[in-house]
């Protein structure tokens, strides 16, 4: 093999295993060593890897039609996911924008809400809210909206200067307070900015459910979300809640945003919801934002070449239905449940775990120098990072979600595995995590 290789990877130098196949929860590299998927790659591989059914639907669609342009017709594919998610979707989020990754989902939903309100003759509501410690996306728009302190360095002179408020993040809460006596302070900290600012210049706010990439699995308080809406609703805020890790089961519920029966203006999907079988994501719109645009200009300013193409459509419902068939969403509960005892347990066992969190098969690790003080690491330990190649050398993959913050504190995992894990391989997964951090204690 020429030594060369000229695709760009994450770090410049380093050497990543080569991929061969995936089966189920496993992914084996050309050197034959297996891997046990504890993270679905980037929480996106659902259903685990080479699924027959995915990959017969996949040939279906390439046998009648792989391409269509949106903007001269439409396919059955894209019709009947449409239809499916507005089944899975709560309320009234009836419609879907297809696009092709939660960045340019998250976008949408910003241009859709901004285009909301211009229909309405009211175009200075354009600011879009949300919370430090959130992860939206990369390209420019998402990143104005994100909370990402180290994703967004490079790039601060060129993004929207919008306020962020403080996230429900009750293991280190920004106001000092602990639930209950708190009063959802957190939540509150959105109508003390929308007072500061003025709504009228506020288009919407956005959130993840549980935040994934920039925290780990930060889940918030209850009641929270249900605050968050009352103060949308009282300030005429639109709420775009971003699914694109929660949604499609992940939390044990079709969306995140469902444990707390919150209906949204708008939602963003990805990852999952093709389970990483092709690139399709999805902007959902409520059927009272259509309306009005609708009635008004008609077409959203918004779309890419590949949006809606019947291949990525036909994977993405195929995901759904299989989904359906084997009862996945429950599944994903059921072995949410086995995987947050079984990270209590290692808890028990590994004095650097500080908190255990999350929902569903979403679970979140941060790790500390000491848990009464709740101590980060230096950023020059590199714990995230060593628990990460700790447990590849252990045959195990987990996601970072370190480096948010202020780029100094929050180290912390993912471990996401697909729902169609069997509690055997959560036993396995848990087993190898447990060699991996005993390592990890050793070194540092
Ligand atoms: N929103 C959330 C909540 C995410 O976790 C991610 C990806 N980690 C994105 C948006 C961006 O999605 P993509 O990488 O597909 O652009």
């Amino acid at each position: 093999m020429n030594d060369k290789s000229h695709v760009i990877k994450p770090l410049l130098g380093n050497s990543y295993p080569t991929a061969a196949y995936g089966r189920g929860v496993y992914i084996y590299d050309t050197d034959g060593r297996a891997y046990l998927d504890g993270c679905s790659g980037a929480v996106t591989a659902n259903i685990g890897h080479g699924v027959q059914e995915i990959i017969q639907a996949m040939q279906a669609q390439a046998a009648r039609i792989s391409f269509t342009y949106r903007s001269q017709f439409t396919s059955e594919a894209a019709e009947a996911l449409g239809a499916k998610l507005a089944q899975w979707a709560p309320g009234d989020l009836d419609y879907a924008f297809f696009v092709n990754s939660g960045s340019e989902a998250t976008e949408t939903a910003l241009k859709i809400a901004l285009q909301y309100w211009q229909e309405q003759g009211r175009p200075e509501k354009r600011m879009v809210l949300s919370r430090w410690m959130s992860y939206h996306g990369i390209t420019l728009g998402a990143l104005s909206m994100s909370g990402h302190v180290l994703r967004r360095k490079r790039f601060v002179p060129l993004l929207e200067d919008w306020p962020v408020v403080e996230p429900p993040y009750c293991y280190r809460c920004p106001f000092g307070k602990a639930y209950p006596s708190c009063k959802l302070a957190c939540a509150d900290g959105l109508e003390a900015a929308l007072q500061r600012i003025g709504p009228d210049y506020v288009a919407a706010f956005i959130a993840e459910p549980i935040i994934g990439a920039s925290g780990g699995a930060v889940t918030p308080p209850p009641g929270y979300y249900e605050r968050i809406r009352e103060i949308c609703d009282r300030y005429e805020i639109l709420l775009i809640v971003d699914e694109v890790m929660t949604g499609n089961g992940r939390t044990g519920k079709a969306f995140g945003i469902d444990h707390w029966g919150v209906v949204p203006d708008l939602m963003a999907l990805g990852k999952g919801m093709s389970a990483g079988y092709t690139p399709i994501a999805a902007t959902l719109v409520s059927a009272r934002l259509i309306e009005v645009i609708q009635n008004g200009s008609r077409s959203i300013m918004a779309g890419h070449t590949f949006s809606a193409n019947p291949q990525s459509a036909a994977v993405a419902l195929a995901v759904m239905n299989y989904i359906e068939t084997n009862d996945l969403i429950a599944q994903a509960a059921e072995r949410g449940k086995q995987l947050h005892t079984g990270l209590k347990r290692l808890m028990q066992a590994h004095e650097l775990i500080g908190d255990v969190r999350g929902m569903g098969l979403l679970c979140g690790l941060e790790f500390v120098q000491d848990r009464i003080s709740k101590t980060p690491y230096p950023l020059q330990t590199c714990v995230t990072e060593r628990v990460i190649e700790a447990a590849k050398r252990h045959g195990l993959l987990v996601y970072s979600a370190a480096g948010a913050i202020n780029g100094q504190a929050g180290d912390s995992v993912i471990v996401a595995p697909p729902f169609t894990s069997t509690s055997d391989e959560i036993t396995l997964l848990l087993e190898r995590l447990d060699m991996a951090l005993a390592d990890v204690a050793a070194e540092i």
